[in-house]
């Protein structure tokens, strides 16, 4: 299949059911990061594009925010079938967005967002939207207009993760998806058409961080702003509805950590961290990027991520060969090689693949591994975004734990043990918001969500609902 025109050629925002004319004259090249060619465009809106598409949303709030559970279910599901019908164009567009490998694509791009559309339509059933406490009847209702600003590192699934919450909750919708990849968040518009959703309880305006996003963060009648991205971008957005005192939830950086334990089995542990932090070339929030290692058995190590990387094949995603497609943007792949020459100044030594830029088109990078990295190298603290592991070694069990949360950030990170009890411990000492013990899969209905600088509140599954509910208290 290839995309047709018509999927990567926008001219129109989706406001109140309807597709309309931009306000401006705005737009928004979309570039394939492997041939670096230009090959989609939508209008960038502006801020009467944002009026009137949180006046739509307020208008729509006042009937959607009474439908019963079950209908709204039933939309989930009508959505989540929508998109599943187009899987393999979710997974050719996001691959020409942002070069995931195709495959990869239909997993976590295509398969990922329907799960958790079911996800939250199952969830429904769990939350009990009426409790009684003393002479109280205490109540969850809708929190209002939700303004969802995604960014492009999986954006249908991050759009899904929010919309979806909020639809199910009751809520109504303005998304700014991220300008590097604004095209998947047309087929969840479409998905929404076909599911018939009501006018106006789904809106999109795709455009800049700084004129849409910013515009509706200030917005007095939006309500819940909930947004992923950078941290220092989830700053400017807390900042800005501070004013109106707006509800936030932010899901932000990370630079987790991948504890092995000494009586773990270390090379599973070991592969298992290099795998994660290669999905998606490295941009995941949630990605395992810090690799620690007992000191005395840090070789052993670095020969399983050497022997991981060894098989790496970086290039064009829609070769079915390739397992390591490009960084999404060429400032993305200047921050990658910008983070690997600063870990080489630093005197971390590489211990896995190849520091050197890669010439040719397309964003590519090498994956990189770093041994001997110490925790206040830059490496060892700041979130890269790309295919760049730092193995850090530890004597203590004490010092192990230290070095993970040595952290502005606590998003996600691993332990292993041979012990399912002391890895447990270990677990629950971690400051960060998820952990894998023994190499625990991913789950769709678990909290999501942060620490300290990753973030405040939780996505998916029945907390994710929860993050877009007000709690209001009738006295009997
Ligand atoms: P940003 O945080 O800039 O972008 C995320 C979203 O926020 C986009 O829709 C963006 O709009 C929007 N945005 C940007 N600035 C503002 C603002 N002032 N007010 C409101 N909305 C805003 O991420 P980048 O794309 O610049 O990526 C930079 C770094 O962020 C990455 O290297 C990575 O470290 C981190 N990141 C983390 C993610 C995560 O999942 N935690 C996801 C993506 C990035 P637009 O870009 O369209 O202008």
């Amino acid at each position: 299949m290839s995309l047709n025109r018509d999927l990567v050629h926008r001219e129109h925002l989706f406001i109140a059911g309807r597709w309309v004319a931009p306000a401006g004259s705005g737009s928004i090249d979309v570039e394939d990061p492997a041939t670096e060619q230009v090959f989609g465009r939508t209008p960038a809106g502006d801020e009467d594009d944002v009026e009137a598409a949180v006046a739509a949303a307020t208008a729509a709030f006042a009937d959607w925010s009474q439908t019963s559970v079950a209908d709204r279910r039933g939309y989930l599901e009508a959505i989540a079938a929508a998109l599943a019908a187009r899987r393999e164009e979710i997974a050719e567009l996001v691959t020409a967005e942002m070069g995931t490998p195709l495959a990869l694509s239909r997993v976590v791009h295509a398969d990922l967002p329907v799960a958790v559309l079911h996800g939250f339509a199952a969830a429904l059933r769990e939350i009990a939207f009426t409790e009684t406490i003393a002479n109280s009847t205490v109540v969850r209702e809708a929190a209002g207009v939700v303004a969802a600003i995604t960014p492009w590192n999986y954006p249908l699934h991050q759009a899904v993760g929010k919309v979806g919450a909020a639809l199910a909750a009751g809520c109504t919708v303005v998304l700014k998806p991220s300008e590097v990849t604004p095209l998947s968040a047309y087929l969840l518009a479409e998905a929404a058409i076909t599911a018939q959703l009501p006018p106006g309880v789904l809106n999109l305006v795709p455009g800049t961080g700084s004129v849409v996003g910013q515009a509706l963060a200030a917005h007095p009648s939006v309500d819940v702003v909930s947004f992923t991205g950078s941290t220092r971008a989830g700053r400017a957005v807390m900042r800005t509805a501070a004013d109106t005192v707006k509800r936030v939830a932010l899901e932000l950086g990370g630079k987790s950590a991948n504890v092995v334990l000494p009586d773990a089995d270390l090379e599973r542990a070991s592969r298992a961290g290099a795998e994660h932090v290669l999905e998606n070339s490295g941009q995941t929030c949630t990605a395992w990027t810090r690799l620690v290692v007992p000191a005395d058995r840090q070789d052993e190590a670095v020969d399983v991520v050497r022997e991981r990387f060894a098989v790496v094949v970086v290039g064009d995603p829609r070769d079915p060969a390739t397992t390591l497609g490009p960084v999404a943007t060429a400032a993305q792949r200047a921050v990658v090689q910008r983070y690997v020459a600063r870990g080489v100044a630093q005197g971390a030594r590489v211990a896995a693949g190849d520091p050197a830029a890669r010439p040719g088109t397309g964003h590519f990078v090498n994956p990189v591994a770093f041994r001997d990295v110490r925790p206040e190298m830059d490496i060892a603290q700041d979130e890269i975004f790309g295919p760049v592991l730092a193995i850090l070694p530890y004597r203590t069990e004490d010092e192990a734990l230290h070095i993970a949360n040595d952290s502005v950030y606590g998003l996600s990170g691993a332990v292993w043990s041979a012990d399912r009890e002391r890895a447990l411990r270990f677990a629950r000492r971690m400051r960060t918001g998820m952990v894998s013990v023994n190499g625990g899969a991913f789950n769709t209905a678990a909290p999501f969500g942060g620490f300290k600088q990753s973030g405040v509140g939780r996505e998916l599954g029945r907390y994710g609902i929860e993050d877009f509910l007000e709690v209001k208290s009738l006295q009997l």
